[in-house]
């Protein structure tokens, strides 16, 4: 059954937390305008309509969230803290995400437009991050170095200080959870700055933590645009480090402006990844993920599997079988059950999406699936599968962010790990084939921060590094790369 393409405006789920005044920034512990008193508006995709307002900070109201978190990184409630304390607020945080899953999933739904099946998972996960994260404090050990006789030299791992944690509007609870469980995990404190377009679920978890023992400043919240909130944090000279995931081309110019006292950076950012489908391969599961890799979330995910590489022998077969699971994938509203994918995420995000079907045509693309607005007067796009395409066409090589992807044939292994390879890009693969030898001779040559073999792209809650090469990324959330990433390393040397 296909899902409703339109809504009413006036049945749209309302949590009691979108309801009544602007929301405010969270500094400090406490609620508070924007000094200048600006509010920006946040729009539910499915409707376009206003679902409330919130705070539009500027650098005043950056400096005293950034001040309130050096506050609380020096204070012995936070430092003095024992790591098994430290675990135990993780904890804590862990079980009031879960008591208000549902809410935290309603309120991702209603701004970025994914389905609700979708969000809900991303928050459960996001439970499974603050639990994993909760074991680390009590097992972050430094070393004991080789010392001469009459000396004791080790090696401690300390916090950096305040972190600057700043997310996309895909996924906008998940993201947030994975900077703020290390960061805390570790011993920091936190500025967040979510996506002006999703801010309210990171709002409503500042609002749940006052149901934990976490000590205030601790953990801070400023809303606003990218040009104005975000650039007063990576310009701000007390903040130790930035977390970011977005754009690579907002990532490219957060290091430049980290050079101003040298912090320490960690970026995820875009991506184009490649789905290579060998022959021996089983055809139907490599077509069934292949759809899923592209088409989840609408196709707004970093690790979308947007070019697809099919050997050539196979690609009628492969294609008539990508088709049938596309057909599948029918954009409805997030909110009811049957939905598999919403609408985009915005109206100008819509726009540019839609600008590749031009793209592609000019250049003597075929778009042979989808290319079109799917449908009333919502913001959907039909699933897209683009054929005649050359490796070096715009819509092989930039990231489109929607239900796109482009499909090339290939002859043999290394014209296709070289056809992976020529990107800019360099954050997820994915690798369908029976032949184990091939799979993972194929793995270590893509150039890639992950490699999935024979399924889809999967996050782990913690556990797994995940992160980008190239122009995908500088350093890895997750694993234990993580620890070193929120910790500065510091040497003491003991004459006895
Ligand atoms: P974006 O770069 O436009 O914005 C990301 C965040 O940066 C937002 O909070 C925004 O307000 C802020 N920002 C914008 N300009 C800024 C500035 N000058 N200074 C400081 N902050 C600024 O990205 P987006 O459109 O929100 O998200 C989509 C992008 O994110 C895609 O490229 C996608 O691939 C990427 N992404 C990457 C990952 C990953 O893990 N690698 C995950 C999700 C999304």
């Amino acid at each position: 059954m296909n899902a409703p393409r339109t809504a009413d405006p006036v049945t749209r789920p309302r949590p009691p937390f979108v309801q009544g005044a602007p929301k405010e920034l969270f500094i400090d512990g406490v609620w508070r305008p924007a000094a200048s008193g600006r509010t920006l508006e946040t729009l539910d995709p499915m409707t376009e309509q206003v679902i409330t307002s919130i705070a539009a900070a500027d650098a005043d109201d950056v400096d005293l969230a950034v001040r309130a978190a050096r506050r609380a990184f020096r204070s012995d409630e936070w430092s003095a803290l024992s790591p098994y304390r430290r675990g135990s607020l993780l904890l804590e945080i862990a079980d009031v995400i879960e008591a208000h899953a549902d809410e935290l999933a309603t309120l991702d739904t209603l701004e970025m437009g994914g389905p609700l099946a979708l969000t809900r998972w991303m928050v459960d996960h996001s439970v499974e991050v603050f639990r994993h994260y909760a074991g680390w404090p009590t097992k972050i050990y430094g070393q004991t170095a080789p010392s001469s006789p009459g000396q004791l030299n080790y090696v401690l791992k300390q916090p950096l200080g305040v972190v600057a944690a700043i997310t996309p509007w895909n996924g906008p609870f998940l993201q947030m959870t994975w900077k703020v469980a290390p960061a805390l995990a570790t011993g920091n404190t936190v500025v967040v700055k979510p996506a002006q377009q999703t801010s309210l679920s990171t709002l409503r978890f500042a609002e749940l933590l006052a149901e934990t023992g976490l000590p205030r400043g601790v953990v801070n919240v400023v809303t606003g645009t990218g040009g104005i909130t975000g650039e007063a944090l990576i310009q701000h000279l007390d903040v130790n480090k930035v977390t970011f995931t977005g754009s690579t081309a907002v990532g490219k110019h957060l290091l430049e402006a980290s050079a101003g006292n040298l912090k320490r950076v960690t970026l995820e950012l875009g991506g184009k990844s490649p789905t290579i489908v060998f022959a021996d391969a089983d055809l139907p599961a490599a077509a069934r993920a292949a759809a899923a890799d592209f088409l989840a979330g609408s196709g707004q995910s970093c690790v979308a599997g947007t070019r697809i590489f099919v050997e050539e022998s196979v690609r009628k077969e492969f294609s008539a079988l990508l088709a049938d699971e596309m057909a599948t994938y029918v954009p409805g509203d997030p909110f009811h059950p049957d939905t598999v994918m919403g609408p985009m995420a915005s109206r100008d995000h819509y726009n540019k999406v839609l600008s590749y079907f031009t793209i592609a045509r000019e250049a003597g693309a075929v778009i042979t699936t989808g290319g079109t607005n799917d449908g009333d007067d919502g913001l959907f796009v039909a699933p897209t599968l683009i054929e005649n395409v050359t490796n070096d066409m715009r819509v092989a090589q930039e990231e489109i962010f929607g239900p796109v992807a482009v499909l090339l044939p290939f002859s043999d292994v290394d014209e296709v790990v070289r056809m992976s390879n020529d990107s800019v890009y360099g954050l997820a693969a994915y690798v369908w084939t029976r032949d184990l030898s091939r799979a993972h001779t194929v793995a270590a040559r893509l150039e890639s921060g992950s490699v999935f073999i024979n399924t889809t792209g999967q996050m782990s809650a913690g556990i797994l590094p995940f992160g980008g090469v190239k122009q995908s990324g500088i350093g890895r959330d997750h694993g234990t790369d993580v620890i070193d990433a929120f910790t500065e390393t510091k040497t003491v040397v003991v004459n006895l």
